[in-house]
């Protein structure tokens, strides 16, 4: 099957690239393997222009129904495998056992959930352990759970699992929160979340299910055990480029894909948006992923027409 473009992610930054690229007149397709991405396990949305509170996944779904109302295809998958034609400089991508061929591409496979790596994260993944408030939060009524990290998704997880807990632990390894103010005073006024700060998680322990976490205070060097039924980890993520690797895409030091203003990466006809960037290490929220989404796609439009 022909494309004139590929998008690879059905993210913030995929799915506005693909009404961009429609509207252009560019036969499109999505391919992406979680609706909405990160975006859509956020339980509440209270920033993005129009919407003063959605949750991410409803957000998500209304960009996908925008997008195949202006006739864009999806399909749910992976895109296993990239190719480029040498002789026609078209690009395959191959998922689901079936090759599509693009005269352009759209690198918006956003990011992947990073990991703690210590010990019990991997062993009590499912029976306590979560990097998913929204998706595991309901088995946690009336529990007592901890939250790491000091980002917008560790405060938006805490508050949310702040109205179906007994206790939540915030955790975090310094005293400064990355998060929005705004989200802190409402954590701060919560009387059933404690702040545990400058301090790191060391080892989740258990007997089939997790009964609680050891702390290390990085100031004093003071190790600690609370008793606890869960903890989420919500330390941020790294940018999922495999993919970019595969096709020889220039990347920084972090992993992310390096991008001009027009979201072009160094191989020409692929573009890249979102948070697998290096733009967006400016910002990272889904206006944003949708703006460099819009930008890949004029970009797109203007190299097919050349
Ligand atoms: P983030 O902003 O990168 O924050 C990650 C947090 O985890 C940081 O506070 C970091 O600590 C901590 N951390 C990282 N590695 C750690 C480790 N090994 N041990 C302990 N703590 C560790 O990631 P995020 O919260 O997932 O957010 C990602 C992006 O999405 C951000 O740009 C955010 O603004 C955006 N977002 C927005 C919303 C919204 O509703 N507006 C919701 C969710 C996410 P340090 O601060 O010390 O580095």
């Amino acid at each position: 099957m022909q494309y004139d473009t590929i998008i690879v992610g059905n993210g913030p930054a995929g799915l506005s690239a693909a009404i961009f690229t429609a509207r252009a007149n560019l036969k499109t397709l999505v391919i992406g393997q979680k609706l909405g991405g990160q975006a859509s396990d956020a339980h509440l949305i209270e920033n993005y222009p129009g919407f003063k509170s959605i949750s991410g996944l409803e957000l998500m779904k209304i960009f996908e129904d925008h997008a195949k109302s202006q006739g864009v295809e999806t399909i749910f998958g992976e895109a296993e495998r990239f190719e480029k034609d040498k002789k026609d400089n078209t690009f395959r991508i191959i998922a689901g056992r079936k090759i599509y061929e693009a005269k352009t591409i759209i690198l918006a496979l956003g990011t992947t959930t990073r990991k703690l790596n210590i010990p019990g994260e991997e062993e009590y993944l499912g029976r306590g352990v979560s990097y998913c408030a929204t998706c595991d939060g309901a088995f946690f009524k009336e529990k007592t759970i901890a939250v790491i990290g000091g980002g917008d998704a560790a405060l938006s997880a805490t508050l949310y699992l702040a109205a179906l807990a007994k206790k939540v632990y915030l955790i975090h390894r310094r005293q400064e929160f990355r998060g929005e103010p705004i989200k802190l005073t409402r954590v701060n006024e919560k009387k059933n979340i404690e702040l545990i700060l400058d301090t790191v998680p060391t080892g989740i322990t258990g007997n089939k299910i997790v009964d609680g976490l050891i702390t290390k205070n990085i100031v004093t060097g003071k190790e600690d055990k609370i008793e606890l039924d869960g903890v989420f980890i919500e330390v941020g993520s790294t940018p999922t480029t495999l993919m970019a690797k595969e096709l020889g895409i220039e990347l920084d030091d972090a992993g992310y894909i390096k991008v001009d203003a027009a979201q072009r990466t160094n191989t020409a006809g692929i573009f890249a948006a979102g948070d697998i960037t290096t733009n967006s290490n400016f910002f990272r929220q889904i206006i944003t992923a949708g703006a460099e989404g819009a930008v890949a796609a004029d970009s797109a439009s203007k190299f097919i027409k050349e």
